[in-house]
């Protein structure tokens, strides 16, 4: 990834340098992640491995897929060759358990304690996957996580969890049901019903997100609606492509997040700020995907400068090669943050998750035992 808008080598190496001495200490702060969809998280050692299988049976180029795979820097092309993989990969709902298995655990031990991650159920009739079988097999992933101890679902679950003696440390691990930009009305009601039916396994959620260059936002307003009236949270992708009356009437509707907000003009950028809706920011995703031109011109600058909520996330790590750590550090290094400014953005994301007072409240009793020494954290019981 081009570092600075004249990109000789060495201003790259000085930059990833400067990366690379706050990695340490951003791993080691406990961190809320938000805006993570479940399969663009996918581990790359897990895409090679099930890539080899489908290079086998001759639907993929394996060995230029592996090349994409094992390098860092991807371009956008890159990029959605490896959604074009996991779209292949993600037909299989033991792959799809494994994957999130797996997410969850990476997202771990970068010492994320509170997880919100969104999916878009799929149905495909020729492998008898219905979007239920779809999160159902999400849920399995989330039982069959052994490196940490995952608390979810109803509050009865958590504490008959947190009541026990915990060997492990511990994730709170939610999920959000993404609508897909290309989905009818009624298929966007149909996932909206199957978030309500699935709030006592952890479902909290409903996000909207897909290619911004299709749908229109009407077709989705009464799925989202529905899903507000019954309680769900909302989180919209806005502003991801130049689209203001969109992003207006989505500013207008109220979730209680947005993604992104990259392409807003003047008068739309008033009205988010107006509106205090939190907005999760990732860095590295709106670089690789072209949407900002030059990461130190991002607008989280912007948005930190007017104290607006703000997240830092990651979108889809997998896919875009980074990690949360990896843009706390970015921000570091990009917008000349301290430590304490960090420290300050991970435990204020707390006030935007999800979930209700009750986790709150536990997610801040953690932050606080690890704001005893902010100079080397240590928050892992
Ligand atoms: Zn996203």
């Amino acid at each position: 990834m081009a570092a600075a808008a004249v990109d000789d080598g060495e201003t790259t190496a000085r930059f990833e340098a400067e990366v690379r001495s706050w990695l340490a200490w951003c791993r080691a702060l406990p961190k809320v992640e938000l805006h993570a969809h479940l399969n663009g998280s996918a581990r790359s050692s897990t895409l090679v491995e099930l890539a080899s299988g489908l290079g086998e049976k001759g639907l993929i180029n394996f060995p230029e897929v592996q090349a994409i795979l094992l390098k860092g820097d991807r371009s956008l092309a890159e990029c959605f060759k490896l959604f074009d993989l996991i779209h292949l990969l993600t037909t299989d709902h033991n792959i799809i358990t494994r994957i999130t298995k797996e997410v969850i655990e990476d997202f771990a031990a970068e010492n994320v304690i509170y997880l919100e991650l969104r999916t878009t159920p799929k149905c495909n009739a020729s492998v008898g996957m219905t979007k239920r079988s779809y999160v159902e097999a999400v849920l399995a992933g989330l039982k069959a996580v052994e490196a940490v101890q995952v608390i979810s679902g109803s509050q009865e679950n958590h504490k008959k969890v947190l009541g026990t003696t915990l060997s492990r440390p511990i994730i709170y691990v939610q999920l959000l049901l993404s609508i897909d930009r290309r989905e009818s009305t009624e298929a966007a009601i149909d996932t909206v019903q199957l978030a309500l039916d699935m709030r006592n396994c952890g479902v909290v959620g409903i996000d909207l997100s897909g290619n911004p260059w299709v749908g229109d936002w009407n077709t989705f307003v009464p799925a989202l609606k529905l899903a507000r009236e019954k309680g769900l949270r909302i989180t919209l992708h806005c502003g991801e492509v130049p689209n203001p009356t969109e992003v207006q009437n989505m500013l207008l509707f109220q979730p209680e997040r947005i993604g992104h907000a990259c392409c807003l003009e003047e008068s739309e950028w008033t009205s988010l700020l107006h509106s205090s809706i939190p907005v999760e920011v990732c860095l590295t995703s709106n670089m690789r995907t072209e949407t900002v031109p030059v990461l130190q011109d991002h607008h989280f600058a912007s948005l930190y400068k007017s104290k607006h909520p703000i997240v830092i996330c990651t979108d889809d790590p997998g896919i875009f090669a980074t990690d949360i750590t990896r843009e706390y550090a970015l921000a570091a290094v990009c917008f000349g943050l301290k430590k304490a400014n960090l420290q300050f953005l991970a435990q204020n994301a707390v006030r935007h998750i999800f979930a209700d007072d009750k986790v709150q409240a536990e997610l801040q009793k953690i932050f606080d035992a690890a704001a005893i020494n902010p100079h080397e954290f240590t928050h892992r019981p």
